[in-house]
């Protein structure tokens, strides 16, 4: 076993660097060489309006301790395999599954962190990786003196209350982008959710991560699945005054924060029970742990 993982590491691994190679040497590709990526491998631009992505509701809360910073997981593709749905934008970073892609004013490492947090949530499924490229799916993190309709994957938002989230929004079909915001992924200060910084503060990032993998990336029978634990939990009584009841949508978001240590510690507002971690999950809700680890099948700690 140890042996067959090895040789899938060094292949892994060859075919990075291989991927580097073509890339210049840089995991992160120049906007020149990108421009010239994109021009030959991505689709005619979408035309249709696609269908609105799922907001998040400002929470604000204080929240504490120090984060472990997620280890770094290159996931191989070659780019040539795989177009985004629409033109990236002048960063790009290829560490995780998808592309992450920002302007330029976005430090690259918060583009790293967002790769690699994806990366990790979907280390045991390459199918649903599969999925996810094939509808053009990417990560795109907006800046600090910007907002979420800055990102030119959700422009066309522009006016509306959308545009005020501070946390991201998830991907759906038709709109397969991923919106995190640089001052939650990369733990800045002054992150309205406190990411790193306060006990009640919670990785958003992976909460809107967690939507794009659902609405996207899963199949039919587990989104069923995700719909059929989420009315049981409510006639169960779990879960009272949490968001995560808002619907099945947010259920399945707020069950992977919770199973990847990304949510609140403590009770905080819209987080009542301050249950964070794959172990609290399956002690106060075990049927939906067996649900989120049948989906992810490998804790990790997001916080
Ligand atoms: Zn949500």
């Amino acid at each position: 076993m140890r042996l067959r993982q090895s040789l899938l590491l060094m292949i892994s691994s060859m075919v990075v660097t291989l991927l580097l190679v073509a890339c210049g040497g840089e995991q992160t590709v120049p906007a020149s060489s990108l421009r010239t990526v994109v021009a030959t491998s991505v689709p005619p631009t979408a035309t249709s309006a696609p269908p609105a992505a799922t907001p998040v509701p400002p929470i604000e809360t204080p929240r504490p301790t120090a984060t472990p910073e997620p280890s770094a997981t290159t996931t191989a593709t070659p780019f040539e395999d795989y177009a985004t749905y629409r033109p990236l934008m002048d960063e790009v970073v290829f560490l995780g599954p998808l592309y992450t892609t920002s302007a330029t004013e976005v430090p690259v490492a918060a583009l790293e962190h967002a790769g690699t947090m994806l990366s990790i949530m979907l280390r045991h499924r390459p199918d649903v990786v599969e999925t996810l490229q094939a509808a053009g799916a990417l990560t795109a993190v907006f800046g600090r003196s910007q907002s979420v309709c800055d990102l030119p994957y959700f422009s066309d938002l522009k006016g509306t209350r959308t545009c005020q989230e501070p946390g991201g929004l998830g991907g759906v079909p038709g709109r397969p982008a991923t919106a995190c915001s640089e001052k939650n992924v990369l733990k800045q200060p002054d992150d309205p959710f406190g990411r790193g910084t306060r006990t009640d503060g919670e990785n958003v990032c992976a909460h809107e991560l967690a939507h794009t993998i659902m609405n996207v990336g899963l199949t039919d029978e587990e989104r069923l699945a995700i719909r059929k634990r989420y009315e049981a939990a409510l006639q169960e009584g779990l879960w009272m005054g949490d968001f995560a009841l808002e619907n099945a949508d947010e259920f399945f978001a707020e069950m992977s924060q919770t199973y990847f240590c990304a949510n609140p510690e403590v009770s905080a507002f819209l987080h009542t029970h301050g249950i964070n971690c794959a172990e609290e999950l399956q002690a106060y809700d075990p049927s939906t742990f067996s649900l989120i680890d049948g989906i992810y099948r490998e804790f990790a700690d997001l916080r």
